[in-house]
């Protein structure tokens, strides 16, 4: 069974249509990329995912239940934005951790889950600084530790990577895919950079004026005549 399913998701705001009518089926464990160009609908399909917006016509399912009108924290989701989100008077270990404290986990499922997060990311000796004092790449790691450490299935990504410079961009592919198999996470991934999409996807999944042009592996994607 798909992990996510979108059946005939369509959104139009007045007179914009963002969406036509979007069908999609995301495999758990995998890597599903969203690929095309500014203004095709990655963002607002993501957002259909997450929750942030309610499609205008559809079904939005995750493992197999019906999420159309459930807010975001009840979908069993994390998201990792562009721009990070961090909160810049907290320290790395508190903006990891806000969201577990918010949800009011006891403090000793916390700490353990912190310090494995920080282990994984490479974040251990940098919990008391704040994002001001972290370079690119490691406020990005913060972001995606606030993500991994609510263990979610599914991590919605925007652009995750747009902030960074060329070469750090490359690795973090790379750190990110690993991260991604090594957890069995599902990742729906945002970009507009086909080359960053052929290198990290299971699955392309392009985008055109608000519908979904083609779907396929990244060696498939342009094989057809
Ligand atoms: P992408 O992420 O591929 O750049 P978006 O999903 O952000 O594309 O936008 C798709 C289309 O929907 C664009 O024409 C955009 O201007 C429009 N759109 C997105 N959000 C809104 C909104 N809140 N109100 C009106 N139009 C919107
Ligand atoms: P992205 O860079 O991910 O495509 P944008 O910067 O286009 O996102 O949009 C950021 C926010 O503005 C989103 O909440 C989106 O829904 C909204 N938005 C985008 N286009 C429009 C629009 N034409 N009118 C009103 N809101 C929009």
């Amino acid at each position: 069974m798909s992990l996510i399913e979108l059946e005939n998701v369509a959104k139009s705001w007045g007179n914009t249509t963002a969406l036509q009518a979007v069908n999609l089926r995301i495999e758990p464990g995998s890597f599903c990329v969203l690929l095309g160009p500014s203004g095709c609908g990655k963002s607002t399909t993501l957002r259909m995912i997450a929750g942030l917006d309610t499609p205008s016509s559809g079904t939005v399912r995750i493992d197999g239940r019906d999420v159309t009108h459930l807010p975001p924290a009840e979908r069993g989701i994390a998201m990792v934005f562009q721009n990070y989100a961090l909160f810049p008077h907290l320290t790395v270990a508190d903006n990891i951790q806000f969201g577990l404290q918010v949800r009011k986990l006891p403090k000793a499922e916390c700490m353990q889950r912190l310090q494995q997060t920080a282990e994984l990311l490479g974040l251990t000796a940098l919990l008391d600084r704040k994002p001001g004092q972290l370079s690119g790449g490691q406020q990005q790691r913060v972001a995606l530790g606030r993500a991994l450490v609510a263990r979610a299935k599914v991590c919605l990504m925007d652009e995750p990577l747009s902030n960074l410079d060329a070469q750090l961009r490359q690795e973090m592919r790379a750190e990110l895919r690993e991260l991604q198999q090594r957890l069995g996470l599902t990742v729906v991934y945002v970009t507009h950079d086909q080359a960053e999409a052929m290198s990290m996807a299971d699955q392309v999944v392009l985008l055109h004026q608000g519908h979904v042009e083609q779907c396929a592996r990244p060696r498939d994607i342009y094989a057809q005549p």
